[in-house]
């Protein structure tokens, strides 16, 4: 005990003695004039307010106003200008982060051309928490709180040395090395006591903002302009409350304001943020993240034309952008909404800033230091013309924000019903722990009471709970007294919200759709807000989910490629070109979220960059699953609408489908595997389709980019009867035939067709004719047939003896043995004035299929193809004696890529897109 005090009493004087040989002059010359009794007050005060001895002469402000006043009546007063010819700038630790950083603050406050400016600033960044990291090392005798002192001395001084030269310099060095030595002092003796009261804490960590400010004035000086620094200590008066918060003294604050600016007048002030005193003189803090209060209550004081908070975002989000990729700057918010957005949790801006300016009717405004083309968030009263009257329900929800670690306490029983001053009992307890309630809920039937708070209190509130309750728990008239732990709370929040018909019922059909589920809710009568509380692991996804509900245009879709080939590949690079467009022209964004081959994935949180898909695939692609795919495409809740679109030919892949649409997925395929597969299986994803919202579009099945699926159900769909649908479905064969002509071989045709890349790698692939099969049956299932694949005969064109060979090239080389064949077949056709066509048709009338090889006349249109073209003809009762025909290439990577790309915008279009 005896060293305790002993190092004590050395610390305290060793501060004092640091305080004392201070060079500064008007200090000095205060002290001297004043009467001993003064100077051993300040002496014995040096631990909590040397500040009262700063160079701006505020000693003998304070010294007079405890002292008498004498000293004022010695200087001539200038009167503190009120009114909107300040403007007050706030700017947030990041801005002064570096000396870069400040030098660029001080650029922005002298570009602002107010005839008068406030500026309020935080610490460097991280130092508000060294601070705080100091005085818990000291309290836990940890002697490296010495090192760590060392490190907030070497960050200032070397922004200092980078900063300042000269005067400015040598001034701010000695300030710094002054006030390093004193909280040397300060927490040795909180070292030794193990123990540092809140006073003692708060005159420690306000320290980042004594020196930020110092610096930041210096550089203003050092352009040549007038400008003081305020040590807000001296000028702001809080009284602390039961809360862990401070009630500013507007009134006290004011006078010492006008005292501190009659001695100090300046067109450019620059203040402490964070810091302030008791009405006994006694350093205390706004708490933190208090800076943005600061500026508010300066605001206030001075009366300020606006309050400008610098910050490193653009504004206040829709949502807290680090959790929500998708969220937007909010270009103006009403003093109400930015309270609640920052009351639940958005801390770009403190809760309690709001209140001081609103009275006044000072606009705040959010902007970004690193970005000053961004015009920022304004936040102020309604406009007048901002009414909420015919405004789509979205634009009633401005925002949402989210507080986590919290808990859930559920008091229940049938004996509160009725019985009163159950309320007062239950929130008397949680008082007297000094537990903070978030919110509360309570069912109308007073069967139970259910309130948050945050996690860290929730056991001490519920055994107070049980104790003051233990009575009625005995007796059974309280049932339990319940937590929920791991809990966050979401809020909405926008004006008038709540009392608009469908913006809850929008925000919990998007929270269901995500499969959340909804601990507790609550609505401020207030109508700013509705908060749920959802499991904390729920709770990104919820917010997302919300997010994008209320902000991402209905017609945002996810989308999955399977099967990045020839096609898919196309199809990608189609929409990397045109994705701008939709979204600017039509509204309508599509998001790769992922890319699956049979190999590797590519999955993105939100979006691939389409233009280094193959790359990324490269660097972070996967080892490919189609489940974990399919998941994540889907599971990504902050799109509304996803779609799986299935670029292969592959079966497996289509058996999938069923399950998809199942889940809400929608399906865009050229695979014709499914449509033409065992019939049963067809009949049930078409049922499943028909009753659901769900979409499955398969236009690139047959014809590539041809109209053909989509005329056919028009046709269908207005009540024409289709009698007969034949054609020539596909490109391979109809090069071929409009190619075997007059002398040429059939095996010569099939070669130069192979090389200019007409065919599949085997021939026989398009020769046998099943393709063209698959095609039939897809049309024909679509007019009501109901057939089978196998029920359908096909003509092949494969020889044979060949339909076995063992490779593609000795199929090639067998061919033009069978030659002769075909030749003859031409001859016969060429003699009755007539060409040979591989067609496919379907015989609704007689309910047949068949694919074959066929005679037309010269003047049919089946004759006049060129190139690789498609052709189909659709005889109707409308369409009787002159079929609809449509005809054009259909084959190939670019039309396919193009008609599957057009099924996407057919989806947006049933999602809502405009037309
Ligand atoms: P400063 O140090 O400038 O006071 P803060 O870190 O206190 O800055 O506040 C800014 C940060 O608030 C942003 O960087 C952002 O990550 C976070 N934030 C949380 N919610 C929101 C929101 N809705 N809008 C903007 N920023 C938000
Ligand atoms: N520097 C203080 C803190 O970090 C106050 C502020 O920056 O708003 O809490
Ligand atoms: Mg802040």
């Amino acid at each position: 005990m005896a060293s305790l005090s002993a190092a004590i009493s050395h610390s305290c004087s060793h501060v004092a003695l640091a305080h004392s040989t201070k060079p500064k002059k008007i200090y000095h010359s205060q002290c001297r004039t004043l009467p001993l009794p003064h100077r051993s007050f300040i002496c014995r005060m040096s631990f909590v307010s040397r500040w009262n001895s700063r160079d701006t002469s505020n000693a003998r402000v304070f010294a007079s106003v405890k002292e008498g006043i004498l000293l004022d009546e010695s200087v001539e007063k200038v009167k503190l200008p009120i009114g909107d010819t300040w403007s007050v700038h706030k700017f947030g630790g990041t801005c002064v982060g570096s000396s870069e950083r400040i030098k660029n603050v001080g650029d922005v406050i002298l570009s602002d051309d107010s005839e008068r400016k406030l500026v309020i600033v935080s610490a460097m960044s991280k130092v508000t928490d060294m601070m705080y990291d100091l005085i818990n090392r000291a309290q836990l005798r940890d002697e490296s709180y010495i090192s760590a002192l060392d490190a907030v001395l070497d960050k200032h001084r070397s922004t200092a040395l980078e900063l300042l030269n000269g005067d400015e310099l040598g001034n701010f060095l000695s300030e710094l090395h002054h006030d390093i030595n004193n909280l040397k002092a300060m927490l040795r003796a909180i070292y030794i006591a193990g123990h540092a009261t809140e006073s003692f804490t708060d005159f420690v960590v306000g320290h980042g903002e004594l020196w930020s400010a110092q610096m930041l004035s210096a550089v203003v000086r050092k352009n040549g302009i007038d400008c003081k620094w305020m040590d807000t200590r001296e000028v702001l008066i809080v009284n602390p409350t039961s809360t862990n918060q401070v009630d500013p003294d507007y009134l006290e604050s004011e006078k010492r304001l006008e005292r501190w600016y009659s001695h100090n007048p300046a067109q450019i002030i620059i203040a402490t943020g964070f810091i302030a005193s008791t009405p006994q003189n006694i350093p205390t803090t706004l708490k933190r993240d208090g800076s943005d209060f600061s500026a508010a209550i300066m605001g206030a004081l001075f009366r300020a034309r606006q309050v400008t908070i610098w910050t490193d975002v653009d504004g206040v989000y829709s949502a807290d952008p680090r959790k929500v990729s998708e969220a937007v700057i909010l270009k103006t918010l009403s003093y109400q909404e930015a309270w609640e957005m920052s009351y639940f949790g958005a801390n770009v801006l403190h809760p309690r800033t709001i209140i001081p300016v609103m009275q006044y009717n000072i606009p705040i405004i959010i902007r970004n230091i690193f970005n000053l083309s961004a015009p920022g968030t304004k936040i102020c009263h309604p406009l007048v013309d901002d009414k909420e009257d015919n405004r789509p329900l979205e634009s009633l929800v401005k925002g949402f924000a989210t507080i986590d670690n919290v808990a859930l306490i559920n008091v229940e029983g049938t004996g509160m019903a009725g019985v009163p001053g159950t309320a007062h009992a239950i929130f008397g307890a949680v008082k007297d722990v000094g537990a903070n309630v978030i919110m509360i809920s309570q069912a109308s039937s007073e069967h139970s009471v259910c309130f948050a708070v945050p996690d860290k209190e929730v056991k001490a509130v519920a055994e107070a709970l049980k104790s003051r309750f233990r009575q009625a728990l005995d007796a059974g008239r309280l049932s339990q007294v319940a937590i929920v732990p791991n809990c966050s709370i979401l809020a909405a929040v926008g004006q008038k919200m709540a009392s608009t018909p469908g913006v809850s019922a929008t925000l919990f059909n998007a929270l269901a759709k995500a499969n959340i589920n909804v601990r507790a809710i609550a609505q401020g009568c207030s109508e700013f807000n509705i908060t749920v509380v959802v499991k904390r692991e729920d709770c990104i996804k919820a917010l997302r989910a919300v997010h994008s509900r209320f902000y991402l245009s209905r017609t945002t879709i996810a989308v999955g490629i399977i099967g990045p080939g020839l096609i898919g590949s196309t199809l990608l690079e189609q929409l990397k070109d045109q994705a701008a467009v939709l979204k600017e022209e039509f509204n309508i964004d599509l998001r790769v979220m992922g890319i699956t081959g049979s190999r590797t994935m590519l999955l993105s949180e939100s979006g691939v960059d389409l233009s280094g898909w193959r790359e990324l695939q490269k660097e972070k692609g996967e080892v490919a699953d189609l489940q974990k795919f399919v998941q994540h495409v889907h599971g990504n809740h902050f799109i509304p609408n996803t779609v799986l679109v299935d670029c292969t030919a592959d079966s497996v892949i289509a058996s999938h489908y069923y399950d998809w649409l199942r889940r809400g997925i929608h399906v865009i395929t050229p695979n014709k595997k499914a449509n033409s597969g065992p019939l049963d299986q067809y009949l049930k994803l078409r049922a499943l389709q028909r009753q659901s919202y769900t979409h499955y579009f398969y236009e690139a099945t047959v014809g590539a980019g041809l109209p053909i699926i989509s005329t056919l159900r028009g046709l269908l769909e207005t009540g024409d009867k289709i009698l007969r649908i034949e054609g020539i479905f596909s490109g391979t064969l109809s090069y071929i035939f409009n190619n075997f002509v007059g002398k040429r071989a059939f095996s010569e045709v099939v070669t130069e067709a192979k090389q200019a890349g007409f065919t599949e790698p085997d021939p026989r692939d398009d020769l046998s004719g099943t393709d063209v099969a698959r095609k039939v049956i897809i049309l024909a299932r679509e007019s009501g047939l109901r057939l089978e694949l196998s029920g359908i005969p096909v003509e092949s064109l494969v020889p044979e003896p060949l339909r076995a060979s063992a490779s593609a090239e000795e199929f090639m080389q067998q061919l033009p043995h069978f030659d002769q064949e075909m030749s003859k077949k031409l001859q016969d056709a060429e003699d009755a004035g007539e060409v040979l066509r591989y067609v496919g048709v379907v015989d609704v009338v007689n309910q047949k299929g068949v694919v074959e090889l066929q005679r037309y006349k010269k003047d049919h249109p089946f004759a006049q193809l060129s190139g690789s073209d498609n052709i189909i003809a659709f005889t109707t009762t409308r369409y009787k004696n002159q079929p609809l025909i449509v005809r054009g290439p259909g084959a190939g990577a670019q039309v396919t890529a193009g008609g599957i790309f057009s099924d996407i915008l057919r989806l947006a279009s049933y999602l809502g897109a405009p037309s």
